[in-house]
C-alpha cells in the first residue's frame, strides 16, 4: 500500500508541508482550493528567521524574485508619544523582507504542485478516520483515502478542530485596507510604522506594489462592525491617530474603501498533533498555532511547521511517533513562549491603564 498524505490547504503552511513530504519521500495528496480571482492576503512582514526554512524547502530561488524588498526600519510610536526606532524590540531577530505576498504565496503553490502526488484544486467537505485510514470527501464529490493527514487550513483548523481543544489568548481582530497612492510628487517612506492607540495599535507598510499595507488592531467590542461598512467611520479612526493619518495624508495615499475584517487573535490546539482511529494528524500553520500579528511571525512559523511534516509523518507511518510527540511539545513550547513575548510587548505600553484594550493584555494572560 502506497504510503500517502493528505494536506489540507493552500496558504503558507499548505505549500511547505507537501514540499517537506515529497523531499521526505512521502506522496501527497494536496487538497489545494484555488486563490479567489480577487485574492489580495494582507500581511507581508516576512522575518529573517524564513529564510533558512525556505532554503530547507529548496525556496530561496523563489525568494530572490522580483517584488520583494528589505525592511530596514521600523518606527513605533508605542510606550510613547514619539516616534522611535523599534527594530529591536518589535522584530526581535532584526530586520525582515516587505513581500508581495500574492506572489510569495503563487511561488509557493508553483513549486508544491510541482512535488505533489497528486494536486485537487478544490475544498475538503468532510474528514473521518476509521481502522487507520483517513476518508476525505471533497466539494467537486471525490472521494478519497490517505494514511496521514496535515491540516493547514488556518484558524478554520477545518479537520484538527474534532480532535482538539481550541484555546484562546484574546478576541483581536483586524481592519485592513490596502490604500492607493495618489500623488506622484511625494516619495514614500519604507519604513514600516506601528502606532499604540488607546483602543488598540496600527500598522502601515509600504507594499512593493507602492499601495500602503494599513491596519488597525482592536478588539470586537471596541470595533463594532461600523467601519467596515462606512467609509466615514474608517477615515474618523484613522484622523483619531497621532502619526498614522498624517503619514497617509503627507504621502498621497487615498482613503477610498471601507476596511476588510479578520480575526487576528492568539488562538491554539491542544493537542497540535496526534491519532484518530490510529491516523497520524498534526496540525500546522495557524491551524496549530496562530498568533497576535505584532510578532509577525505568522507566516515564519507556518513554514516552519510545514516543514517539520516530512520527517513527523515519514516517522509515524512506521509506527514511531516519537517525532509527533516532539512535534506537540515544540508547539507548546513555542505558543508558551510567544505568550510571555506578548506579555512583554504589551507591557511596555502604559499611556493607557484605563483602557479596555491595554488591561487585556497586562493581566496574566
Ligand atoms: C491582519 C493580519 C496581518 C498579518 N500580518 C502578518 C505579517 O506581517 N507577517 C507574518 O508573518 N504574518 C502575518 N499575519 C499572519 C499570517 O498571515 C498567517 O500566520 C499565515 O497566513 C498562516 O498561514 P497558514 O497557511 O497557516 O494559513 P492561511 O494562510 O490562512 O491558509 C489556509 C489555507 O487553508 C485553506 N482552507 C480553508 N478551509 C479549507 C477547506 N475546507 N478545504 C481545503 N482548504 C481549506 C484556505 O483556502 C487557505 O488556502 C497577519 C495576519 C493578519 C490577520
Amino acid at each position: 500500500m502506497g504510503r500517502t498524505v493528505a494536506v489540507i490547504g493552500a496558504g503558507i503552511a499548505g505549500p511547505a508541508a507537501v514540499l517537506a513530504l515529497a523531499r521526505a519521500g512521502l506522496e501527497a495528496l494536496w487538497v489545494a482550493p484555488k486563490p479567489e480571482p480577487d485574492h489580495d492576503p494582507v500581511g507581508e512582514t516576512l522575518a529573517p528567521a524564513a529564510n533558512p526554512i525556505l532554503a530547507g524547502l529548496g525556496l530561496s530561488g523563489a525568494m530572490a524574485a522580483a517584488g520583494h524588498r528589505p525592511s530596514h526600519t521600523t518606527l513605533s510610536a508605542w510606550g510613547s508619544d514619539r516616534l522611535a526606532d523599534r527594530n529591536a524590540i518589535l522584530h526581535l531577530e532584526g530586520p525582515g523582507l516587505v513581500l508581495d505576498r500574492a506572489r510569495f504565496e503563487a511561488d509557493l503553490r508553483s513549486h508544491a504542485a510541482a512535488s505533489a502526488g497528486r494536486m485537487v484544486e478544490t475544498r475538503l467537505s468532510a474528514a473521518h478516520a476509521a481502522d487507520g485510514v483517513w476518508h476525505l470527501s471533497l466539494e467537486n464529490g471525490e472521494a478519497l483515502t490517505a494514511d496521514a493527514l496535515v491540516d493547514a487550513s488556518g484558524r478554520s483548523a477545518v479537520v484538527a478542530r474534532s480532535f482538539a481543544a481550541r484555546e484562546r489568548a484574546d478576541q483581536l481582530m483586524a481592519a485592513h485596507a490596502f490604500l492607493p497612492h495618489r500623488d506622484d510628487s511625494v516619495e514614500p517612506t519604507r519604513a514600516v510604522l506601528i502606532e499604540a492607540v488607546e483602543s488598540g495599535w496600527w500598522y502601515a507598510a509600504l507594499r512593493p506594489d507602492g499601495s500602503l499595507s494599513v491596519a488597525y488592531f482592536t478588539d470586537p467590542d471596541l470595533l463594532g462592525d461600523t467601519p467596515s461598512r462606512d467609509l466615514d467611520a474608517w477615515t474618523g479612526l484613522i484622523a483619531g491617530t497621532r502619526h498614522i493619518g498624517r503619514w497617509i495624508e503627507d504621502a498621497g495615499f487615498a482613503v477610498e474603501a471601507p476596511p476588510r475584517l479578520s480575526s487576528a487573535g492568539t488562538t491554539w490546539l491542544v493537542p497540535p498533533a496526534g491519532r484518530a482511529e490510529g491516523a497520524p494528524w498534526m496540525a500546522v500553520g495557524d491551524c496549530a498555532a496562530a498568533f497576535d500579528p505584532l510578532s509577525s511571525h505568522g507566516m515564519t512559523t507556518a513554514l516552519w511547521a510545514g516543514a517539520r511534516a516530512g520527517g513527523v509523518m515519514s516517522a509515524s507511518l512506521q509506527g514511531d511517533d516519537t517525532a509527533l510527540e516532539a512535534y506537540a511539545r515544540s508547539v507548546m513550547d513555542g505558543v508558551a513562549g510567544f505568550l510571555a513575548q506578548r506579555r512583554g510587548m504589551y507591557a511596555q505600553e502604559r499611556r493607557f491603564p484605563d483602557a479596555p484594550f491595554w488591561q487585556r493584555r497586562q493581566g496574566a494572560g
